[in-house]
């Protein structure tokens, strides 16, 4: 994991794409992401895929979010890549070393244990059992009357033989013949979620995920975590943004603050929330803090009209939440 600076790290936070990643860590949809073998491409990730829309992006947007610290990697395999094309569509040839050609004969070498006797197996053949050349007895039982003594090849072009073939590599794609030297070789990661990050993240998923589902359990539609364009241009992300429908334009937006130390949530939540509110204009805004405000929030909350709910724990918010709505819709 490489260091990289806390606005860095938000940058990533704030993007959609990782949010809609990190969800489907968070509620267990994901677990780890494999690689997915494609013969013409090699490995890909369908599920990445599907979230950032262009496959020719999705390795540089998981490259960044490693580097940024959010996912770690273990190695998953390697793959070999023609250096003219590209292509993961390749194949391993195994060369003559004298005349460089593929059409090579492989063949196992046998050893005869009562007389010593050695030579390939075609060599032993003799209908459909195995008989030594040299002494014509019948080899039976491997390891006791024979064993593998190796392999041997011989060329079928230029007649020669040889233990060790060269390794060479053929484009299927673009047919170029390439060696080792010139390969590229790349590694390939399943991807997991950093565990602290996991943490961090879960303690929020945990309180949002029952909001939202109480929200939608009500014939809300709810989006969560919701990205919301605002006035100015900029792009701004809500714990929960939730409507009545899909169509609606009479938008909820809710953040949910927890203080780490059970101390009261700082009136900085307060005010970032309305610099967002400020630029998306949702019909209501609603900050739920766990377990209390603080009193310069309190009052910042009312100026700005922002609706404040104050509980012990997600539960006591959602019984609030319900009471409030009730209240709306009797108004
Ligand atoms: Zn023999
Ligand atoms: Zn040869
Ligand atoms: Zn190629």
């Amino acid at each position: 994991m490489l260091e990289t600076s806390k606005e860095e790290r938000a940058e990533v936070y704030r993007d959609s794409r990782f949010q809609l990643l990190l969800n489907k860590f968070l509620s267990g949809e994901l677990d780890k992401l494999n690689p997915v073998y494609d013969p013409q491409q090699g490995y890909r990730y369908p599920q990445v895929e599907l979230i950032i829309g262009d496959p020719t992006l999705t390795s540089e947007f998981l490259s960044r979010l490693y580097e940024h610290g959010f996912l770690r990697t273990e190695l998953y395999d390697k793959t070999i890549h023609c250096p003219a094309c590209d292509s993961a569509n390749v194949s391993t040839r195994y060369l003559c070393p004298y005349c460089k050609t593929f059409d090579i004969r492989k063949n196992s070498l046998i050893e005869h244990i009562s007389c010593g006797y050695i030579d390939t197996d075609e060599r032993f053949d003799n209908r459909d059992k195995l008989v030594c050349p040299k002494c014509n007895k019948e080899l039976a039982k491997p390891d006791v009357d024979y064993r593998k003594a190796g392999v041997w090849c011989s060329c079928n072009e230029c007649k020669k033989s040889f233990d060790i073939p060269v390794p060479s590599h053929h484009c299927r794609n673009c047919n170029m013949d390439f060696m080792f030297e010139d390969a590229q070789y790349r590694n390939t990661y399943t991807y997991c979620l950093n565990e602290t990050l996991m943490r961090e993240a879960g303690t929020h998923y945990k309180l949002v995920a029952p909001v939202r589902d109480f929200l939608q359990s009500h014939g809300f539609h709810v989006e969560s975590p919701s990205f919301l364009k605002g006035k100015s241009g900029a792009n701004h992300i809500f714990d929960i943004i939730a409507s009545i429908d899909e169509t609606a334009k009479e938008l909820l937006a809710i953040d949910i603050v927890l203080s780490p130390t059970g101390e009261a949530v700082s009136e900085q939540s307060i005010i970032s929330m309305f610099a967002k509110v400020f630029d998306v204009t949702p019909a209501k805004a609603c900050l739920i803090a766990i377990p209390k405000m603080s009193e310069n929030g309190r009052k910042l909350a009312e100026l700005y009209k922002i609706k404040l709910i104050e509980a012990k724990d997600q539960n006591a918010a959602i019984d609030l939440l319900e009471a409030s709505l009730d209240q709306t819709s009797a108004e």
